[in-house]
């Protein structure tokens, strides 16, 4: 007995129609799980393991309507996808952006489940959100929109049950927010969010996690192929959290970072952000056009991603199919070795291919930027023990589990030449966990 990918892909996409992302986030990991099973493990086979894994526990769909400041009603939609607990509670972000649907969600919440085994701490895998847009909206319609959307989630998560935390349009305001609503309803200070203030059960180095460990993962890369940081060109995309602390992080490093971004452009700067540049550039807002007019060594790109200028490492943190083939091959073009993504599948299905048929360092956000979940992870454990750890203690802790990530990589995603497939590593390497505690848990 094997499982044939194409057949299992089609029934994939009959199941779940008008949902692309949830497919290519399958597909991306089923084309390297399924010869894997089929080769080494066919006691998984019957037990259908890779069909129950495709198909989420739970999926919470909910209105949220809530009053603007016109006092006018509005209304948005709210969802939580429990997509696997095998090895823990559910765990994974919230994500608040006018695209949200559930496709989007569900391949966050599947990615989100070999992310979470990856870090080898006990979370299972979850994602959730609305397609609220925050941009524009005052702290009041914030505050009023994550109360309402709390006052229906509060019933579906808890701290050994689902713990949420933040993404793109979560950040510490909402989460604060967000807090303060489930502790009213429940009457209950408990760990069911993460991404707190430090002074409120957060932990050290939550904001940086993401960013500075999607380095500490690219140091390691470098580090196995007798290399470093220092005098790197670097390219990033996004300028919010994890593009931002991406950037802090590969500047201190030693590297040259050239490019952050957001959804109406990019700035380049040819003579490499400093940190005092970087603080400036928080300061903007999401007007960076004012950055080239401070700096004379920047220009302003607006509409233009950051995949054209020439760099060595490629560090896409801004959403979802932000690279494309196009964009991959000029990448390549211009001498760019290795792409680690921060963003949540920044790359399309065909930049794929093109980094593997170039033999290009890929490293999948699963494994890249695991570092936001796994110091997540740390709060759960700081809040379950009523602790608060050192940052030191946090970064090196998240330093020990990139290595591991990396460490698992290598070991499933060696080729006999030696060169490593670092995508088709993450896969089966968070894969095994999840579908032994499967198949040692029963027919659930
Ligand atoms: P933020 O909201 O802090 O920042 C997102 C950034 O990406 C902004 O600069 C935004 O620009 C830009 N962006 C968003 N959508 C687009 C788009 N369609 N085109 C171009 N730019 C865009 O989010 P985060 O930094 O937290 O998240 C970024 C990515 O990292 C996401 O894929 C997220 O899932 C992933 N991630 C985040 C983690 C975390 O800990 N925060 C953990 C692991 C992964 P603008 O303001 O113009 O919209």
């Amino acid at each position: 007995m094997s499982i044939n990918f194409k057949n299992f892909v089609k029934q994939v996409s009959v199941n779940n129609p008008n949902e692309p992302e949830f497919l290519q986030a399958v597909t991306e990991v089923v084309e390297d799980l399924i010869p894997f099973i089929n080769e080494h493990r066919p006691d998984l086979i019957d037990q259908k393991i890779l069909e129950r894994m495709v198909e989420p526990e739970r999926v919470v769909s909910f209105r949220v309507a809530w009053l603007d400041d016109k006092n006018e009603i509005q209304v948005n939609r709210g969802f939580r996808v429990q997509m696997n607990s095998a090895i823990g509670p559910y765990k994974g972000g919230l994500r608040f952006a006018p695209d949200v649907n559930l496709s989007i969600l569900k391949f966050l919440a599947f990615e989100q489940v070999f992310k979470n085994s990856l870090t080898s701490l006990p979370i299972g895998g979850g994602k959730g959100g609305s397609n609220f847009d925050p941009k524009g909206k005052s702290d009041q319609e914030i505050m009023r929109f994550c109360q309402s959307f709390m006052t229906e989630l509060q019933r579906h998560i808890g701290s050994e049950t689902d713990v949420p935390a933040g993404d793109i349009g979560v950040g510490s305001r909402e989460i604060g927010y967000l807090f303060g609503q489930y502790k009213r309803l429940q009457n209950n200070f408990s760990g069911v969010l993460t991404g707190k203030g430090v002074q409120w059960g957060g932990s050290y180095i939550r904001p940086e996690a993401t960013g500075y460990g999607l380095l500490y993962f690219v140091q390691c890369v470098l580090d196995y192929h007798n290399d470093t940081m220092e005098g790197k060109t670097v390219s990033i995309s996004g300028a919010g959290n994890v593009a931002y602390y991406a950037a802090e992080k590969a500047i201190q490093l030693g590297a040259k970072v050239i490019t952050l971004s957001n959804s109406q452009g990019t700035i380049y700067d040819k003579e490499g952000f400093t940190l005092e540049k970087l603080h400036f550039i928080a300061g903007l807002g999401r007007d960076l056009g004012k950055y080239a007019k401070k700096y004379s060594s920047a220009t302003y790109h607006a509409k233009e991603n950051p995949w054209q200028f020439k760099c060595d490492i490629a560090l896409p943190c801004a959403t979802q199919n932000e690279i494309s083939e196009a964009d991959a091959k000029l990448l390549i073009k211009n001498g760019c070795k290795i792409v680690a993504e921060g963003a949540n599948m920044p790359s399309t299905a065909e930049a794929i291919k093109v980094y593997i048929q170039h033999k290009i360092l890929f490293g999948p956000g699963k494994a890249a930027n695991a570092g936001g979940v796994a110091v997540s992870g740390l709060e759960m454990s700081q809040n379950a023990i009523g602790q608060q750890w050192s940052s030191e203690k946090v970064d090196h802790r998240l330093k020990l589990i990139m290595e591991n990530i990396h460490k698992t990589c290598v070991r499933y995603g060696k080729d006999n030449n030696g060169f490593v497939n670092y995508l088709r590593g993450a896969n089966i390497g968070g894969f095994i966990k999840v579908a032994e505690a499967m198949k040692a848990q029963g027919v659930v």
